[in-house]
């Protein structure tokens, strides 16, 4: 299916969503949203204002009481609707992801079909999410335990993964009962309507999903953190702002997810099948420009082997094809603003006055857009930027390790802990692995593990709670113990 993009942005709404109706903000408001590639203006959105939130958060409130006693087969049906929907606008959602955020359009489908696994899989959990009854011990009591909506909830996206990040919070919230105000990156607003407007086809009822952009997220996230109706806060960003939400989510002692930021390590042990290694480093580490939460942030690789795996990555890598992501055959797209260029230019320079070596890359690409050249570090000293912080960017810096036990303690000399790697063909470390990695995630052999059907999140500074899987109901419920007494 050929899209026109001209007439898929007429078609997508730029007004906020609430209580059941699309509105102007109460100001008027607006900001742009820009294609990467291009620098070019694609769209103008009405932008929120507290009192908007507010509004959304009204709406949600008084729909919740009602949304909580509908049939979890009616809430399963409106998923499993908006699965069938997403699917037969999979071209559409997939050229909207590449217009305002960059990625190559081959990721942007790929990222449909994963994220629209989160609708199929919720309304498959919605109609299973069981209780427990039992007598307690002394047989004085009989033990019913339930599982209720925690309530109206304020959901966070990123900008990295436009549609994925909202099916993760949204199709959950739905099976659990919650009423929610959404509030999407001003970044990538676009994709987020345009799921708004597929899911209110897929008959969510007015005032159960609300959605506020906005050029101010803390305009619209702090008024509703301190207002005792909203019950639950899951936000998808940097550990910066997730720590900021929390403390002022501590305040009325608010239920958090946080699905915080990362520096995956990618262990390549010198046993491990190297060619393997270089494409799980690949896809690990160039997914999405690099512009990942999970995305390998640092290339631990056995002293042995390092010069070989730099030699195959190297190769690999430079032939990579930069380009807009529109043409079909780019690899790398632009990143997502010309900030992220001058960061990747200065963690660069960082490594080299370390004693770095760039193999290839190193630099920005053309005028035009916000492309930077894919690249490889090596001999990257432990306490180098790159290896320190969250690169978010196409830089692959390799670092050496000696034994096992040197490759997990490098491994975890992080504040965060979400994805982590392992390359090796000593299937006997990867209980080592899970007991020594402090992570939430752990790829054996495999550089994408991303999946609708597990858990996902991360520990330390990379989070709290977990989406996906059959954790990520619980999410967005709370439980009930009722004891009723035994009649004998
Ligand atoms: P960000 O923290 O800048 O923004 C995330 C969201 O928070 C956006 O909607 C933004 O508008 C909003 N926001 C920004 N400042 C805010 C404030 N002061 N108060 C309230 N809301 C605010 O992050 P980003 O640049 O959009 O995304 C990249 C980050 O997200 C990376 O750190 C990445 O690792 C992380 N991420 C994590 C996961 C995960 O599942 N753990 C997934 C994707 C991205």
């Amino acid at each position: 299916m050929t899209v026109n993009i001209h007439d898929l942005l007429e078609k997508v709404e730029k007004r906020l969503y609430i209580d059941g109706e699309w509105r102007a903000g109460s100001t008027g408001e607006t900001f742009d949203v820009e294609n990467p590639a291009t620098g070019e203006i694609i769209a103008t959105m009405a932008s929120a204002t507290s009192d908007d939130a507010l509004a959304a958060l009204d709406a949600a409130d008084r729909a919740q009481r009602e949304w909580a006693r509908t049939s979890p087969r009616s809430r399963s049906d409106i998923l499993r609707r908006g699965f069938d929907l997403v699917a037969a606008r999979a071209e559409e959602f997939a050229t909207l992801m590449t217009v305002e955020m960059g990625k190559p359009i081959s990721e942007a489908r790929s990222e449909v079909t994963y994220g629209n696994e989160y609708l199929r899989w919720f309304s498959e959990e919605t109609v299973r999410h069981y209780g427990r009854f039992t007598t307690v011990p002394e047989g004085t009591l009989r033990m019913i335990t339930t599982h209720k909506p925690v309530g109206p909830c304020l959901l966070i996206t990123p900008w990295n993964f436009p549609l994925a990040m909202a099916t993760r919070k949204v199709a959950p919230a739905i099976a659990a009962g919650c009423t929610m105000v959404l509030k999407p990156a001003k970044l990538t607003p676009l994709t987020v309507q345009y799921f708004a407007q597929t899911m209110i086809e897929a008959g969510v009822p007015s005032g159960v999903l609300n959605v506020v952009s906005s050029k101010s997220a803390s305009s619209i996230s702090s008024p509703l953190i301190a207002d005792t109706r909203l019950r639950k806060v899951s936000f998808t960003g940097s550990t910066p702002v997730g720590r900021q939400l929390m403390k002022e989510a501590a305040d009325n002692v608010l239920r958090t997810s946080m699905e915080l930021g990362g520096n995956a390590p990618f262990i390549v042990f010198a046993d491990a099948d190297l060619d393997a290694a270089v494409d799980g480093a690949i896809a690990a580490k160039m997914r999405n420009i690099g512009e990942a939460c999970t995305a390998a942030n640092r290339i631990i690789v056995q002293e042995s082997v390092v010069d070989e795996f730099a030699t195959k990555l190297t190769e690999k890598i430079s032939a990579l094809k930069v380009g807009p992501g529109m043409d079909e055959s780019t690899q790398v797209g632009p990143l997502v603003e010309a900030k992220a260029i001058d960061h990747m230019e200065a963690l660069v320079a960082d490594a080299v006055s370390r004693g770095a070596r760039v193999l290839t890359g190193g630099e920005r690409v053309g005028e035009r857009g916000h492309f930077f050249a894919p690249t490889v570090l090596t001999d990257v000293s432990r306490d180098a930027r790159v290896a320190t912080e969250e690169i978010f960017g196409p830089i692959a810096p390799i670092l050496t390790f000696t034994d096992e036990d040197d490759a997990w303690e490098l491994a975890n000399t992080t504040e965060y802990g979400l994805a982590s790697y392992v390359f090796t063909s000593d299937t006997s470390r990867l209980f080592r692995a899970s007991d020594n990695l402090e992570f939430g995630l752990v790829g054996f052999n495999s550089g994408v593990i991303s999946n609708a059907a597990a858990p996902f999140g991360g520990v330390k500074q990379s989070g709290l709670g977990r989406e996906g899987g059959a954790e990520g109901i619980e999410e967005y419920s709370t439980l009930q113990y009722i004891g009723v007494a035994n009649p004998y």
